[in-house]
């Protein structure tokens, strides 16, 4: 089946191409830890994890990179870009009284904690900005020896990405380069032109002397800039140069346009064939932000006594592209919905226990799913066309039960059912092992590490985008 996806690049659907059918590599641009994850960010994130289940089931091998920005993402960077003001880690680290190491662990798991409640499958690669300091200070000389780079300010300056040596800079955000630079006018008297960025900020007669993650380098002790960690990692792990590369909207004109910058300023070549960028979560305010207080979280929604399959339900009833507003009232519709298709599998299950082979006709649906995700990702067609066969009366059930296993694993519905046994951290630890052993086709380890889940109850079922498991009785000791 053809894969099509909207590229941010020439705005328009294109047919999917890969560099290497066997191993298409995808990037997504991770979260800043310096507090927990809003439901705004975790839309993202439920996107890109249903356009990995897309590229699996589509039948593409893939690696999946994610970085975690645990230093750098200064306050202002997110709207104006002007690399101005406190490191945000640092910042919260303050006002959490905990070291900046200590806040970037703390809500590392949390992140990763409300992925695994939403369903959201792991990256193979996640990479830590802090521990590849030296990658970004690589890239950064390379980009000197290039004359893309220029030092400025004090006894011991900065170093500035020259945005005028590299004439494609406004291409990526199609925006008139006075707009570009909206917002980043004249804050920093150091930038040759408002669009620069810092790739490398010095602590010697800067404003951040007090910063307590900082390195040596090549140009005095100091942080990088954010921009420049996606760009090394991105090229450490996937080479330079990549299929697919995703973030919310928010990046095109700043983070991502200077990742451009970056990366096909130092490899000097195109550097990825395919962005996807997905929509924001309104709240009714208007934008929620991490670092304004009282922003909506997942565990406040847990709280409130919904499940967060029915925050990843309501992110599916909206293509990816578009905005989606918030409101209890849409959150009770898509429970109303997603406890009615579970509690429909429930039921069935106990009148067919054993799982049956899928018929025709159940594969034809679940075609038809595959189908509209593989047309841009298009979740809210994929949905209609399970109701559609949920509520056919001449579809025998063992049918429906098979094509709710293919939604479940092209869309992410946590097993379809009401029960939601939960593994013990023992147990999710040798399901993280066994799909990284997957991945890297260690199938000896992988078969040890199954037997072994095994041994603890849980079975595992192997589909394209991951396993899925399911409580049985361990097996008898001898
Ligand atoms: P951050 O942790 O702020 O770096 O953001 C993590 C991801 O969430 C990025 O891909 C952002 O583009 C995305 N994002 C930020 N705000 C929203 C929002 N309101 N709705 C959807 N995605 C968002
Ligand atoms: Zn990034």
């Amino acid at each position: 089946m053809a894969l099509a996806l909207f590229n941010t690049l020439t705005r328009q659907k294109e047919d999917f191409k890969p560099i290497d059918a066997k191993n298409v590599k995808l990037y997504c641009c991770g979260p800043t830890v310096y507090n927990f994850a809003h439901i705004g960010n975790l839309r993202t994130y439920v996107f890109e994890d249903l356009l990995r289940r897309t590229l699996a089931r589509a039948g593409f091998s893939f690696t999946h990179v994610m970085n975690i920005t645990d230093v750098g993402h200064l306050q202002s960077d997110d709207d104006e870009g002007r690399g101005e003001g406190a490191d945000k880690m640092e910042l919260a680290a303050a006002r959490e009284n905990k070291s900046p190491w200590e806040l970037a662990k703390f809500y590392e798991e949390a992140f990763f904690s409300d992925c695994r409640k939403l369903g959201i499958l792991k990256p193979h690669i996640v990479c830590r900005a802090t521990e590849h300091i030296y990658d970004m200070q690589d890239m950064i000389e390379l980009l000197e020896e290039k004359g893309l780079a220029y030092k400025a300010g004090g006894n011991q300056p900065n170093v500035y990405f020259d945005t005028k040596k590299f004439p494609s800079y406004p291409d990526f955000a199609k925006l008139p380069e006075p707009q570009l630079a909206q917002g980043r006018v004249d804050v920093d008297a150091n930038k040759r032109s408002p669009t620069d960025f810092v790739l490398w900020f010095t602590l010697q007669g800067s404003k951040y002397p007090n910063q307590i993650m900082k390195w040596e380098s090549p140009w005095g002790e100091g942080f990088p800039g954010w921009h420049i960690e996606c760009s090394a990692m991105a090229s450490k792990y996937l080479g330079e140069q990549i299929d697919i590369h995703c973030g919310g909207i928010d990046h095109i004109p700043v983070h991502h346009t200077n990742e451009v910058a970056q990366s096909e300023g130092c490899f000097g070549h195109k550097w990825v064939n395919y962005w996807l960028h997905a929509e924001f979560l309104l709240m009714d305010e208007g934008k929620m932000s991490k670092s304004k207080d009282g922003f909506m979280t997942l565990q406040k929604i847990i709280d409130a006594g919904y499940s967060p399959l029915h925050y990843r339900y309501l992110c599916l009833t909206a293509h990816y592209r578009g905005s989606l507003k918030f409101s209890y009232a849409s959150l009770d519709g898509a429970r109303t919905s997603y406890d009615t298709l579970c509690h429909k599998a429930d039921e069935w299950r106990t009148q067919f226990p054993v799982a049956a082979q899928p018929g025709a006709a159940a594969k034809a649906v679940i075609q038809k799913i595959d189908a509209a995700m593989q047309d841009d990702l298009n979740s809210p067609v994929a949905l209609s066309v399970l109701w559609e066969a949920m509520r056919d009366e001449n579809l025998p059930v063992p049918d429906k039960l098979a094509i709710l296993d293919g939604a479940d694993s092209a869309l992410g519905l946590g097993g379809v059912s009401l029960e939601k046994p939960e593994l013990t951290r023992e147990q999710e630890e040798f399901m993280a092992a066994r799909e990284k052993a997957r991945h890297g086709k260690n199938w000896q380890e992988a078969d040890r590490l199954r037997a072994a889940l095994l041994e603890t109850g849980v079975m595992l079922k192997d589909r394209p985008e991951g396993s899925s498991w399911y409580f049985v009785a361990p097996p008898a000791k001898k």
